[in-house]
This record gives structure tokens, C-alpha cells and sequence, in this order.
């Protein structure tokens, strides 16, 4: 397929200092919970990203000395030369593929409460360290001597990184994550000193960092500045006319300027509350002020949408973080016209949820990620099969959908059977709560993928039970039949179902999926699930007109949110739109037209004056089919069945992520040891032993 003449503009390329970009494909640094502690992991990662086409990948935030670290997260580090050949190994993959390697130093200062080195954090001001966890630990003034130590730490760790064969250097103050952002920050920066005051004073050590990097790797490196043009707080913070003023004190300083917004929960806003492009208001007219590049982010997915922006000089180069986790093939499949097949990133924000964890990165639409390396998994390429035999897959969710597209490339013939009249299982229905329509791109990927696949058949209106199963006599069965919400009130807190009284109308999240809606005005969630789900549905029966209160055991609405860095906006979308919410209880019955809610500290108990009562907690497998057939196990031989696998939901409910995840795991371990063959199934990194004196 021939590419779009207007999209060129994409792949011509462009100079950034002393190196040259092959096209404006820019994979911005991105955080991934593997860091330090998965060193061989994440250069394999980067490396696909390099193959995919990207002509710049970067690293994450690279901690550049131990008086600045940022435990519990798990970043790279820099600290001295032993960090080196671990950051080298991911240049050189980089450098595979033949792009260029960009590193993120970073000196968190205020941000990194030294809770592994036990170093006294610094800033420009002595204040509590701004860290999601309110560590009780404040930073220190630092002084002259201070400034001093870290400019001639960063040098070295630029020294350090030059080594290792990066190309951009960069200089972070960005995402009000490092003590740059700091400075620059009245917020932050009350010093009366030469560093502090007016705008040229608190850009001073920004630029005096600048031009020490610049000095240090002379014509061999390119230097970005990554800055955050505005803080989103008004007056308060770092606003866009004082950003542009002092880019205009910096114009052409740096070989690059990468442009975000801060904090970084603002720059990576879920698809929930923010549209692609959404940050453009803040990038556009940023090129007037400079002669260099400028690059900067929007999740963007839209080919035509970036053309333009290259085309209108609003960028030079298209950011990517997510875009390039959910496809790291995206250039490469734009530059050869094949749009249908990006995976295009939903916007969930479960791949940040990575770093929250401490986890290896994950992605609701790429099962790859992360997995490159220590499974052995490719985003484009799975093995061929290696038997004749074929594959029933039951249940076209996003676990079945997952397994039948990547079992179908790899060859074998697949027969999906859906209950349903299409494909797509609870994305379909997650897709039309408030927010989530992007989501049906789980959906949508896989949809034309499979269509691409002649050996894969699908089979529509046609709900499975053991006789069917038996009839079709084929030998590998996986079944991905999903899970369907509790309606008894068992989830994290209760164990067992709590009392309903019938004359109360109970409704579980699948009802509501399947679009009932209470009968009366006045409703409670009791949200015991703690993820979207009972945030979401409260936003909907408000938006719709009811009376809504929301109830959690936990201190806050959809809590494990904090993880996708959504939980702020989802509580105060929900507070706009009039839900109630009361945390830290607990609903201990339903009775006739009461909810009785008890607080999860005294038991005391108080009364709620309801119609109808929706529960969002827990979910059972449906797992009749899976029950019916292992109870006739003795006659799958004579079928022809040879193994039966349950994946998935249907297994036990988890993500989206894990659906597809566990749908790609069972087409790459088909007729495939795990990789390495070893005791476990995947590959790990281990700590080399200090040697002994
Ligand atoms: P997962 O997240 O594990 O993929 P979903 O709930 O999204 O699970 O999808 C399960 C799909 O399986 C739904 O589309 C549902 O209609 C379908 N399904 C459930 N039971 C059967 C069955 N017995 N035969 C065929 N399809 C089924
Ligand atoms: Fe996009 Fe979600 Fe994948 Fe992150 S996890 S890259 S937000 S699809």
C-alpha cells in the first residue's frame, strides 16, 4: 500500500544540533517500572521501538546522582561509571535500528524523598517534599556551594551518558519532577539570591546547566531542554506568557526544546479527560520564539492530525509516549500506508500504572509490552505454528479476540464463537460509559486484523455449551467467556453476601452495562470494586438525573486510580456532577428502601434513604461451559479434544490488560515452551553478588 503524499511531511528529516532525526517520529522519555532493576528488558523494549521506526527513543527519567533518588519508583540511574554499560546496552539497541538514543537526566530535588540513599533532599526552598505519598520529610535550602555540587554532578553524569553512546542529551525541568522545574517556579523558588526573584534570575541555573552540557559534549550530542509550559494553576504555577518569556531568554540555547505541560498527570491525561491534541493550546506559537525544533506531545494517534501540525509549524516532531508503547510499529506502518493496522492507544493510562506498581510496564492494547525481552515477545512477529491442529476459541472479548488474531497469524485455523452478534465483549459496553469511547479501539484493532486472516472464522449468535464443544471435535479448545458482575455484595470488604431485602431494587454493573437503569430517583453505588467501574457508573446516573450517592470502604472514589493518575479528575468530575460521595463506609444491608452504611473505623451505623441500590464490587467467571465440560472429561478423547484452556475473565476477572494479555500468552505458548525453557516462564535479571573481601 502506497502511503498519503501528505503525510511525507512525517518522514523527511530534520536536524537536531550535530545529529540528524530520520523522520518526526519522537518517542519522548516514558516511565515503565523496570528501570534499574530490569536493565536488559527495557533495551529490548527500547530497541522494538527503534525497529518500529521512531528516529528518536529515549529513555526514562535517569536519576543522575544518589543524593537524588526517588524510591519507591524504579527509574534508571546514573550514579557513577557502574550504571554505564547498563545504559549502554540500551543506546546500542537503539542505535540497531538506526535511531538515536536521547537520555533523561534527572536531579528530582524536592521531588525525591532519598528514602533508599538517606540523603537529605535539596531545593530552592526548605519545603516538604512534593511527593503522591506526602513523605514526612522536607528538602533543605541549597546554597551556593550546593548549586555548585549539582551542576558539576549533572557534567558528570553527562560525561557518563555520552560513554554510554547516547546522541540528545537532555537537560530536564519539566513536570515540576526536578529541581529545574523548581527554580524556575515561584512556587517553589522564594530566594532572594541571584537564583531567585525575577524571571532572569530563576532561569539562571537552567541555563547555566544548559551551557555546561553543551560545553561538555561539543559537537557530538544535541542538547534538549524539556520545560513545562504551564502548570495549569492559574496564576499560582508556571503559566504560559512567563514560560514563553523565559523560552525567549533561552531562544536558541538548546539544540531542541521539548514542550509538556505540568504535572505530569496533566500532560498524561486519560482518553477519559482529555482528547488527542489536547495539550495543543499550550505548544502552538512556542516555534515563533525559537529558531530550533520543537517537539511535544498529545497522544497523538491521527496521521492527518500530525501531518498538519508539522505542516502548520506548530511542532517539528511528533512526542510520543503511550501512541508508541500501544504500537511501537506506528512510523513504520504509516510510512508504508498501512494505517488499519496501528494499534491504536485507548488511553487508559495502565501502562503508567506500571511505574505506580513498581511493575513492569503493561498495555491494554500491546500484550508485547514489556514482555520483549524476558518472554521473548514481538509486537509484529510471532512464531509460526509449529502443528496442524486446530483452535476453537470461545468468546470474542478482548481475551478471545487477542488469542484468535495472534494464534491466527501465527497460522494455525481458528474458529471464534460468539454468543453475541458482534465482537468485542465488555469493551463494547465499557465504550459507552461517559469517557470511555475510546476504549472500543481494543475492539476495532483486533476486528480488522482478523479480517485480514483467512484461516480465522468466526462464528456469530452462537452461544456455546459442552454439546457443541464436543461436536466440533477440535482439538485445542480455549474459552474466554468472561466474567459477569456480583449482585450479593461480595468484593474486598464482605466476604460473604450481605442481607438484601427484596423490596429494595438491586442492580449490579452488569445491568447497567446492559443498559437497565434503576426505577426510582434516589440510588447508591457502593463502590467495592475501587477501580473505574463505580466512578463511571455513578457519573452515569447522574448525568442521567438520578439522586446519586456514591459509598466506599476506601478514603476515595475509585482509589487504585492513583495508579492511572486519574483518581483526582474522576473525583472531581463526579463532584461536579452533583454525586455525593461518603468514603470509608461500609454497606452492611439492604433493607426496604435503606441502605445502612457503617463507618469502617467505629461500625457506627447510619441510614440511607434509597430506591435502588447499585453494587459494584467483585465478579464470577462464567464459567457454566468450562464445568460442563470438565465434568465430561473422560469423553474428550473420542471428540478429538486434546486440551481445554481458560484465559481470560472467564479464568479470573482482572483488566482489560490482563484479557489480552493472557489471550496473547496462550497463542505464544501454544505448541511453545516458555521462553528459555527454564524454571519459569520468563526471563530475569539478577543482581550480581557484591564480591566477597
Ligand atoms: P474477556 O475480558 O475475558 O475477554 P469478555 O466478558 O469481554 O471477557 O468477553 C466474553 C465474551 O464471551 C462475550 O462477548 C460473551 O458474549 C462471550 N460468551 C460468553 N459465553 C459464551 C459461550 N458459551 N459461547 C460463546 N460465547 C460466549
Ligand atoms: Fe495507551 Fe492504555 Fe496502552 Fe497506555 S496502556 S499505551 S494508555 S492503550
Amino acid at each position: 500500500m502506497a502511503r498519503n503524499p501528505s503525510h511525507d511531511i512525517l518522514f523527511e528529516p530534520i536536524k537536531i544540533g550535530p545529529v540528524t532525526a530520520r523522520n518526526r517520529f519522537y518517542q519522548v522519555p516514558h516511565c515503565n517500572g523496570m528501570g534499574y532493576r530490569d536493565p536488559s528488558a527495557l533495551a529490548e523494549m527500547r530497541g522494538v521501538k527503534a525497529e518500529g521506526g521512531w528516529a528518536v527513543v529515549c529513555t526514562e527519567q535517569v536519576e543522575l546522582h544518589y543524593s537524588s533518588e526517588i524510591t519507591p519508583f524504579i527509574e534508571l540511574r546514573l550514579w557513577d561509571d557502574r550504571d554505564i554499560p547498563a545504559l549502554a546496552r540500551m543506546a546500542d539497541r537503539i542505535h540497531d535500528h538506526g535511531a538515536l538514543a536521547g537520555i533523561e537526566l534527572a536531579y528530582n530535588g524536592m521531588n525525591g524523598p532519598n528514602l533508599y540513599s538517606r540523603e537529605v533532599p535539596m531545593g530552592p526552598a526548605p519545603l516538604p517534599v512534593a511527593t503522591f505519598t506526602y513523605d514526612p520529610v522536607q528538602a533543605r535550602r541549597m546554597d551556593k556551594t550546593d548549586i555548585a555540587n549539582v551542576r558539576r554532578w549533572h557534567l558528570d553524569a553527562v560525561r557518563r551518558a555520552k560513554q554510554a553512546g547516547f546522541d540528545l542529551i537532555y537537560v530536564y525541568a519539566a513536570h515540576a519532577l526536578g529541581f529545574l522545574h523548581h527554580f524556575l517556579s515561584r512556587r517553589y523558588n522564594d530566594r532572594t539570591d541571584e537564583y531567585g526573584g525575577s524571571l532572569e534570575n530563576r532561569v539562571r541555573l537552567l541555563r547555566e546547566v544548559t551551557e555546561d552540557t553543551k560545553n561538555a559534549v561539543g559537537d557530538i550530542c544535541a542538547v534538549p531542554i524539556r520545560i513545562s509550559v504551564d502548570e495549569l494553576l492559574g496564576d499560582g504555577g508556571l503559566y504560559k506568557e512567563e514560560v514563553e518569556d523565559m523560552i525567549g531568554l533561552m531562544a536558541d540555547l538548546p539544540d531542541l526544546w521539548d514542550v509538556t505541560i505540568a504535572g505530569w498527570e496533566n500532560d498524561s491525561q486519560t482518553s477519559r479527560f482529555a482528547e488527542e491534541g489536547f495539550s495543543e493550546p499550550f505548544i502552538c506559537g512556542i516555534k515563533r520564539l525559537t529558531n530550533k525544533p520543537v517537539v511535544g506531545v498529545g497522544r497523538y494517534t491521527s496521521v492527518d492530525r500530525m501531518a498538519s501540525l508539522v505542516r502548520k509549524g506548530v511542532l517539528d516532531l511528533i512526542g510520543a509516549a503511550r501512541p508508541s508503547i500501544a504500537d511501537p510499529f506506528l512510523p513504520k506502518k504509516l510510512e508504508e500506508g498501512r494505517i488499519d493496522d496501528i494499534r491504536e492507544c485507548i488511553g487508559c493510562n495502565i501502562c503508567v500504572s506500571g511505574d505506580f506498581t513498581q511493575s513492569p510496564i503493561r498495555c491494554t492494547q500491546n500484550p508485547t509490552m514489556g514482555e520483549e525481552w524476558r518472554k521473548g515477545w514481538h509486537p509484529e512477529r510471532i512464531r509460526p505454528k509449529t502443528t496442524d491442529k486446530p483452535v476453537l476459541v470461545v468468546g470474542a472479548g478482548p481475551a478471545g479476540l487477542e488469542a484468535a488474531q495472534a494464534l491466527g497469524k501465527r497460522g494455525y485455523d481458528v474458529m471464534l464463537s460468539e454468543a453475541g452478534t458482534g465482537l468485542g465483549g465488555r469493551v463494547v459496553l465499557e465504550s459507552k460509559l461517559p469517557g470511555l469511547s475510546a476504549w472500543i479501539r481494543v475492539k476495532d484493532y483486533r476486528e480488522l486484523q482478523l479480517r485480514q486472516l483467512p484461516n480465522v472464522e468466526i462464528f456469530f449468535d452462537s452461544r456455546l455449551i459442552a454439546d457443541h464443544v464436543m461436536e466440533f471435535g477440535v482439538p485445542r479448545v480455549v474459552i474466554a467467556t468472561g466474567a459477569t458482575w456480583r449482585r450479593d455484595g461480595v468484593g474486598h470488604a464482605h466476604l460473604q453476601p450481605i442481607p438484601i431485602d427484596s423490596a429494595t431494587e438491586v442492580l449490579s454493573a452488569t445491568d447497567i452495562l446492559n443498559g437497565r437503569l434503576p426505577a426510582g430517583r434516589r440510588v447508591l453505588v457502593w463502590d467495592d470494586d475501587h477501580y473505574y467501574m463505580g466512578g463511571v457508573i455513578a457519573e452515569l446516573l447522574a448525568e442521567k438525573g438520578f439522586e446519586t450517592v456514591y459509598a466506599t470502604p476506601a478514603s476515595e472514589a475509585s482509589t487504585w486510580t492513583r495508579n492511572t493518575m486519574e483518581q483526582h479528575f474522576i473525583q472531581k468530575r463526579m463532584l461536579e456532577k452533583g454525586v455525593e460521595i461518603r468514603s470509608f463506609r461500609l454497606l452492611n444491608r439492604v433493607d426496604p428502601n435503606e441502605a445502612i452504611l457503617g463507618c469502617v473505623f467505629t461500625g457506627r451505623e447510619e441510614s440511607l434513604n434509597v430506591d435502588a441500590v447499585v453494587l459494584v464490587t467483585a465478579r464470577l467467571p462464567n464459567d457454566e461451559l468450562i464445568i460442563e465440560l470438565q465434568a465430561r472429561q473422560a469423553e474428550w478423547a473420542d471428540s478429538g479434544i486434546e486440551s481445554v484452556t481458560v484465559i481470560g475473565d472467564a479464568l479470573a476477572p482482572a483488566t482489560i490488560a490482563h484479557a489480552t494479555y493472557a489471550g496473547h500468552r496462550f497463542a505464544e505458548e501454544l505448541d511453545n515452551p516458555p521462553h528459555d525453557g527454564a524454571s519459569l516462564p520468563f526471563r530475569r535479571e539478577i543482581t550480581a553478588l557484591y564480591p566477597l573481601s
